[in-house]
């Protein structure tokens, strides 16, 4: 060594704790090497420091883009402690091996997350340099300390003290660096990459932050993390604000999501009832109470442990009826002050905001994972609308059986396949889900929505074609008057004359809404 003295590099950008941790440093022993902006801030508190620039002979340049980079800080890093040609090789270079490196970043993702900056302001907070030593400190780590985390400084501080900072307590750290710099990188290549026009370029890195532990996954003796989305998606589970209650579940967060999913389908007054990831109950109304009325009256039985959504304001006549009933979770825009404090009187019940003026980004990727590998796709986006509907029967549909079949396809495609939804035109009677025939799916929905006051005025929808004339005989025998469908299965005439003979309404959607 040039010096006895260890050596420590520190060169952050957030000066977070790195006064007391430079203090540390120094009592145990270490001479600060920093940049200009750390070299500052220390100096100001009186803390000794060498500059890079003195070490390196090398002034830093071209507006800080060339601080650090240079053999003089890399070799010191980089040189394998345990090979005397390496060491040798410093000592002929008169190049001083560092200990230790503290370093934090530009503040990419802060910078991005500004409103109005422009990419080139952007790219000025790439860092460079920083992560060149982070990942030379860290490949090194059988011989430096790579510190990128100041939640970590006093651990550091410790170990040094205790002389515990051995191979793992090292190894970890430097763990610690390659995920914060592969992260750093990668939400560099989702922002150049926001408006590529290719979607699914030749790899995807994605990366994501621990949002929250869960107490278990799908069930208790599943470990389970929620991670969420490194730039926030305002209308998400994810930036939920949790007003009340327990903390959400792995099931809470999947059953929520659908359901916002669901009703970011809806303008008007709309309130959405969810168990096990499938609608149970919609309502549309004039106002929250009357849909609120409506989701519960579509299945007053299925609702019971359910998640409810709300896109208007709760205010306390609804929130005194669902107060009545046991429910896991309420989402809404908002709650008044006293619909709040009757529906928190429940201590476990969960009670969430969400921004419903930002509903879907249509343009975020949906991704899930299946062994070996993940699946990623558009999200089924597309709006059904009756004016895209073609009536196949000779019974034409009614004024109203259209708005109901227009509703009915809409909700059709929120259900797990094979989907069938029985509904008036502002409200579900009747879901059948997940059944693997179609017919059976039929029968459960039919079979739930018999039940209902409503069901005179009743319609089918189906999220995708009949692939027989079975289920168009079911639905007619059992009275409902208009069915919409996807169409285009070979079968389609077998499943139009069986609507003929039965003088019931067939329409064609053209679309399915498959969701497995
Ligand atoms: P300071 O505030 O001390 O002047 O600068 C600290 C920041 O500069 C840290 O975030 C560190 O990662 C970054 N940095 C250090 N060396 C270099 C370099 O050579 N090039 C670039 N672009 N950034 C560097």
């Amino acid at each position: 060594r040039i010096t006895n003295m260890k050596t420590a590099l520190l060169s952050v950008s957030d000066k977070t704790g790195i006064v007391e941790f430079a203090a540390g440093l120094i009592k145990r022993g270490y001479r600060i090497l920093s940049t200009g902006g750390t070299k500052k801030a220390l100096e100001q508190a009186q803390i000794k420091v060498t500059a890079v620039e003195d070490v390196t002979g090398f002034p830093e340049m071209l507006d800080g883009r060339v601080k650090t980079l240079h053999p003089v800080i890399h070799g010191g890093l980089l040189a394998r402690r345990d090979l005397p040609e390496h060491m040798a090789a410093l000592k002929a270079h008169k190049i001083d091996p560092i200990d230790l490196v503290a370093v934090n970043l530009y503040p990419f993702k802060k910078t991005i997350l500004t409103a109005g900056v422009t990419e080139p302001e952007a790219i000025e907070q790439i860092d460079i340099g920083g992560p060149s030593m982070l990942r030379s400190a860290a490949k090194n780590f059988a011989g430096v300390l790579p510190v990128v985390d100041p939640a970590d400084y006093n651990r550091v501080l410790d170990a040094i003290s205790n002389d515990t900072a051995d191979l793992a307590f090292r190894r970890q750290l430097a763990l610690k660096v390659f995920r914060h710099t592969s992260a750093y990188d990668t939400l560099i290549a989702q922002y150049l990459g926001r408006d590529d026009q290719n979607e699914f370029p030749d790899s995807v890195t994605l990366t994501y932050t621990k949002k929250q532990e869960l107490r278990y996954g799908e069930n208790s003796h599943q470990q389970a993390a929620f991670y969420q989305d490194e730039i926030p998606v305002p209308y998400s589970i994810a930036q939920a604000k949790q007003l009340h209650g327990k903390e959400l579940s792995f099931n809470n967060i999947k059953d929520a999501d659908a359901g916002l999913r669901t009703i970011a389908e809806f303008d008007q007054p709309t309130a959405v009832a969810v168990k096990h990831m499938n609608p149970c109950g919609i309502g549309l109304g004039d106002n929250i109470e009357e849909s609120w009325d409506r989701a519960f009256a579509a299945d007053s039985t299925s609702i019971f442990g359910g998640i409810i959504l709300l896109n208007r304001n709760v205010d306390l006549a609804t929130a005194e009826k669902m107060h009545k009933i046991f429910l896991e979770i309420i989402i809404a825009p908002s709650f008044d002050d006293d619909a709040y404090e009757i529906l928190a009187k429940k201590k476990n019940l969960r009670l969430l905001t969400v921004d419903f003026s930002k509903r879907l980004d249509a343009k975020e990727l949906e991704t899930v994972s299946v062994m070996g590998g993940v699946l990623r796709q558009e999200q089924d986006t597309v709006v059904e609308s009756a004016d895209e509907f073609k009536v196949v029967s000779k019974r034409q549909p009614t004024e109203q059986e259209l708005k109901a079949l227009e509703f009915a396809q809409i909700v059709a495609k929120h259900v797990k396949s094979n989907a069938i939804v029985v509904a008036t035109d502002n409200q579900t009677l009747g879901i059948g889900a997940g059944q693997m025939n179609r017919v059976g799916s039929v029968e459960i929905a039919i079979n739930q929505a018999e039940q209902s006051s409503e069901y005179g005025h009743a319609v089918l929808s189906s999220d995708a074609f009949f692939p027989m004339d079975d289920s168009v005989e079911y639905a007619a025998k059992h009275g409902i008057k208009a069915i919409v469908e996807p169409g285009g299965s070979i079968k389609d005439k077998d499943s139009i004359a069986m609507a003929d003979k039965m003088g019931v309404t067939l329409v064609f959607s053209g679309r399915r809404h498959f969701r497995h």
